[in-house]
């Protein structure tokens, strides 16, 4: 085995320009990898924040509307649920221990990749687009992410866009900025892979830099993120606008899939950045915010 649960997910974002295309069309499924941008029931996972709010450390400060929706309450069957979970987030993955995350004291070293065929004027913009928008994760999750490679002209590391990536190493996230010149759909501008552990399993990597699977023998442990990767598209530089995060924009759309590595899931909330689509709604909303505090707040 070489590795243990990665978790697929699509941006199937449209865009600000063509608002008017993406809300006609969106009762179609335009995703590949097991989710479609409609079906809400099967694929917007609904899974709790309830154990992870209880065991929370926030390292961010949240406004008081964000700290509503921090209350957990019983659902009267024995299980849990919390303000936030019916404002329509979700955790990426999630078991009965709660969501998979991040311990807030491990540092996350960050590489960036792009792809040669992006011309150089556009590799400059994406490697920005992708160290401001890490900056500003840290800053909404506590989390400390670490650009290590392939931040600037000097340091740029290009890959191979037509081979299989490596898994990324424990404790990291490699980002790879692909050219548009691909067979994927336009509307499809990222996708974020995460690796955990989990209460049955642990993840450790063996000498030869493969990763072996073995049973674990304390069922209660939570499970931690413990690798991950995004892949971007260059048509986020095309297609979006250069705005705030807050509002439907490039840095938005990679915050969206840094947001899955760290174990947010999509929302079922129309307006939410965590949406599978832009629309003329989306933004960063009061429970997103509380959702990126929380992805910080698991303590070691
Ligand atoms: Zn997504």
């Amino acid at each position: 085995m070489r590795r243990t649960t990665a978790l697929r997910w699509v941006a199937a974002v449209g865009v600000a320009a063509t608002l008017l295309v993406a809300c006609s069309t969106k009762d179609t499924p335009v995703a590949t990898g097991g989710e479609t941008a409609t079906a809400q029931h099967d694929d917007l996972a609904h899974g709790s924040w309830a154990e992870a709010i209880e065991n929370s450390n926030l390292l961010v400060d949240l406004d008081q509307d964000a700290r509503k929706l921090l209350s957990v309450f019983p659902t009267g069957a024995g299980n849990k649920i919390s303000e936030l979970d019916l404002a329509g987030s979700n955790p990426g993955y999630f078991d009965r221990f709660g969501p998979a995350l991040w311990p807030q004291c491990e540092r996350v070293d960050v590489h960036i990749s792009i792809d040669p065929s992006i011309d150089a004027s556009q590799r400059a913009s994406a490697r920005s687009l992708a160290v401001n928008t890490i900056l500003e994760l840290n800053k909404l999750t506590g989390l400390t992410l670490v650009v290590r490679s392939g931040a600037t002209e000097q340091d740029e590391e290009f890959f191979n866009p037509g081979a299989e990536p490596a898994v990324p190493g424990i404790r990291e996230l490699d980002v790879f900025w692909y050219n548009s010149a691909s067979d994927a759909p336009s509307d499809r501008f990222g996708i974020a892979d995460a690796w955990h552990s989990g209460p049955d399993t642990s993840e450790q990597s063996a000498a030869d830099g493969s990763v072996n699977v073995t049973e674990k023998n304390a069922p209660t442990q939570q499970a931690s993120l413990l690798r991950s990767r995004i892949h971007l598209s260059i048509e986020i530089l095309h297609r979006l606008p250069d705005a705030k995060i807050t509002e439907p924009s490039q840095a938005m759309a990679v915050l969206h899939e840094l947001a899955h590595v760290v174990g947010i899931g999509h929302s079922t909330a129309r307006d939410s950045f965590m949406y599978p689509r832009f629309n003329d709604q989306t933004r960063l909303t009061t429970p997103d915010r509380a959702a990126l505090a929380l992805a910080g707040s698991r303590p070691c």
